[in-house]
C-alpha cells in the first residue's frame, strides 16, 4: 500500500463590476459572453505607456474569503511581475502576488462521508488577473482578450488530502462558501472556478514523485482523474517503475490522465515587485468592516438547522440557500399559526413537516416547471398554514397532495381551498361507518380473502374506504373500524 499525497491549486474569478486594473466590465461581460475581443482597453491588453489602477471591490472580496477560510490577513502585502510568454498574455506578464500574499496560513473543516470531519490547511490565497484565450478553429489558432485582466483570486492547499473523496468534498464546500459570500460565481463549467491537483504516492512519509494534473472542470473529473491516477501510479511503482514528474490532462471520453508535457523543475518566473503599483496597505478597520458584513456560512447554518429545528439531514438547504431561507420563513409563520389555533404539537414536530414536504411533495412540483421560484409560487405565510393544518391532524396527508397541488397552481390559501372543496376531513364516526358497511357489501369476495389470513385484502378495503370517501375519511380511523365491522 502506498501513501497517498494531494495537494490541490483553485482559481476562482472574483464577482466584481470591473477588471483588476482598469474599468473595462466584469459582471456584465462575464453574463454576456461578447464577441471576442469587444471587452477590452489599452490596460488590459498591456500598450506601453497605461497604468494599471488596483480594483477596490476585488480586494475588498479577497479579504472576505480569506476570513472565511480562517486565514490571516497581510495589513502590508505587494503585487508581482511573473513573467513568462504566452500568446493570451499581452504583457509578457501577469500580475500576481509572489512572496506576500494578502491571505495565509488558514483552514477548512470537510465533513467526510464516515462522519468525520478533516481539516485541510490552506498555505495562501492570492490576488492575481486572469489571462485572455485561445481558440483553435479550421486549423488556426486565435486569441480573445476579453477574459484577461479579470479578476483572479489563486488558493493553495497544503498537502493534506489523501484521497479523490476529500478533495471533492474541499471544492464543493470552497464553491458553496463562494456562493454564499457572493465573491465567486464559481461556476466549473463555465470556467469561473478551474481546479489543478498536485499528486504523488510513496511508501515512506518521504514525498514521491509529484504529478500536476490540470484543467479539471467539475467535481466529477476531479474525483475520477485522482482516483485514475492512484491506480496508474501505485501499479507503476509496485513494478519497481519510476513516476515521471510532469503535467497531465484529464481524457474524459477515454477515462484516463494523459501527459501534457514534462516538467523539469519549477518554473524561472523571475518575480519582482510590480513598479506601477504601490505596496497594499489593509487597515484593521477595514478588516473589522469587512467581517461585520459577512453573511452567515454554511457551516454555521448546518450546525444551527441541526440545532434549532433539530434536522437530521439538512443539506438540500444548505445547498440552495434560497430554499434554505423559504423553510426559516415557511417554519416561523408555521409557528405564529399553531399559537394562534392552539395546535399542541412542539415545534420540532412542526419543522419536521415542514422539512419534509418542502424536499419532497413541493420538490415534485418544482421539478415540472424549470425556473419557477417557490416564493411567487406558494407565500411563506400560506406554507405554513398548511404545515399547521396538517400538525394538527385537520388533514390527512392524501387531502395535503391535494391541498399543496392547488396551493402551487393558483396561489390560493389552504383553508379557503379545504372549504371551497370540501376536503375538510371526516371526522364523525358514524359518516365513516356507513361507508365502511357499504364497501364490507361491495366487496365480499376481497372480506372473504382476508378472512382466509389475506392481508393484501385488508389494505384494499381501506383503499375502498379512502376512495368512497374521496380521501377526506381518517385512514387510521377507517381501518380501526373496518377491522371492528369484520369482526377481527
Ligand atoms: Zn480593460
Amino acid at each position: 500500500m502506498f501513501k497517498t499525497t494531494i495537494g490541490l491549486e483553485i482559481h476562482f474569478e472574483a464577482k466584481t463590476r470591473s477588471k483588476m486594473f482598469c474599468s473595462c466590465p466584469n459582471e456584465e461581460w462575464n453574463a454576456l459572453e461578447e464577441k471576442p475581443n469587444t471587452n477590452i482597453c489599452p490596460i488590459c491588453t498591456g500598450q506601453p505607456g497605461t497604468l494599471p489602477v488596483i480594483n477596490e471591490e476585488a480586494i475588498n472580496k479577497i479579504i472576505m474569503t480569506g476570513l472565511a477560510l480562517n486565514c490571516e490577513i497581510a495589513l502590508e502585502s505587494k503585487f508581482d511581475r511573473k513573467n513568462y510568454f504566452y500568446p493570451d498574455l499581452p504583457k509578457g506578464y501577469q500580475i500576481s502576488q509572489y512572496d506576500l500574499p494578502l491571505c495565509k496560513n488558514g483552514y477548512l473543516d470537510i465533513a467526510l462521508d464516515s462522519g468525520e470531519t478533516k481539516r485541510i490547511r490552506i498555505n495562501r490565497v492570492h490576488m492575481e488577473e486572469d489571462t485572455g484565450k485561445l481558440c483553435h478553429a479550421d486549423g488556426k489558432t486565435l486569441v480573445d482578450f476579453n477574459r484577461a485582466g479579470v479578476p483572479l483570486m489563486e488558493l493553495v492547499t497544503e498537502p493534506d488530502i489523501s484521497s479523490a473523496e476529500e478533495a471533492k468534498k474541499f471544492c464543493q464546500e470552497l464553491q458553496l462558501i463562494l456562493k454564499y459570500l457572493d465573491v465567486s460565481g464559481a461556476n466549473m463549467e463555465k470556467g469561473q472556478m478551474r481546479c489543478e491537483v498536485n499528486i504523488s504516492l510513496s511508501k515512506s512519509d518521504k514525498l514521491g514523485t509529484k504529478v500536476e494534473i490540470k484543467n479539471l472542470n467539475s467535481f466529477k473529473t476531479l474525483e475520477k482523474s485522482i482516483e485514475h491516477e492512484i491506480k496508474r501510479q501505485s501499479e507503476l511503482l509496485s513494478k519497481g517503475e519510476k513516476v515521471v514528474q510532469e503535467t497531465m490532462g484529464w481524457d474524459d471520453a477515454k477515462g484516463i490522465t494523459v501527459s501534457q508535457r514534462e516538467k523539469e523543475s519549477a518554473h524561472e518566473y523571475r518575480y519582482f515587485p510590480d513598479p506601477d503599483l504601490p505596496p497594499l496597505v489593509i487597515t484593521p478597520e477595514k478588516i473589522d468592516l469587512i467581517k461585520s458584513r459577512m453573511p452567515e456560512l454554511p457551516d454555521n447554518k448546518r450546525k444551527r438547522f441541526k440545532e434549532e429545528y433539530s434536522l437530521e439531514d439538512p443539506e438540500i438547504f444548505i445547498r440552495d440557500p434560497v430554499l434554505g431561507e423559504y423553510f426559516e420563513k415557511a417554519v416561523s409563520e408555521s409557528y405564529c399559526w399553531a399559537e394562534e389555533t392552539s395546535c399542541n404539537k412542539d415545534k420540532k414536530e412542526i419543522a419536521r413537516i415542514c422539512a419534509n414536504y418542502l424536499t419532497t411533495d413541493l420538490q415534485y412540483l418544482l421539478k415540472n416547471e424549470p425556473g419557477a421560484v417557490i416564493e411567487k409560487k406558494i407565500t411563506p405565510e400560506n406554507f405554513g398554514e398548511f404545515v399547521c393544518l396538517i400538525a394538527d391532524d385537520k388533514i390527512s396527508s392524501k387531502i395535503a397532495k391535494i391541498v399543496l397541488e392547488e396551493m402551487y397552481n393558483t396561489g390560493k390559501d389552504p383553508s379557503h381551498i379545504i372549504e371551497d372543496r370540501g376536503l375538510v376531513e371526516i371526522k364523525d364516526e358514524v359518516e365513516i361507518e356507513k361507508i365502511v358497511k357499504e364497501v364490507v357489501e361491495e366487496n365480499q369476495k376481497a372480506v372473504e380473502d382476508y378472512k382466509k389470513g389475506k392481508e393484501n385484502s385488508f389494505t384494499f378495503l381501506v383503499g375502498q374506504v379512502m376512495a368512497k370517501s374521496k380521501g377526506k375519511a381518517n385512514p387510521q380511523k377507517a381501518g380501526e373500524m373496518l377491522k371492528k365491522e369484520l369482526g377481527s
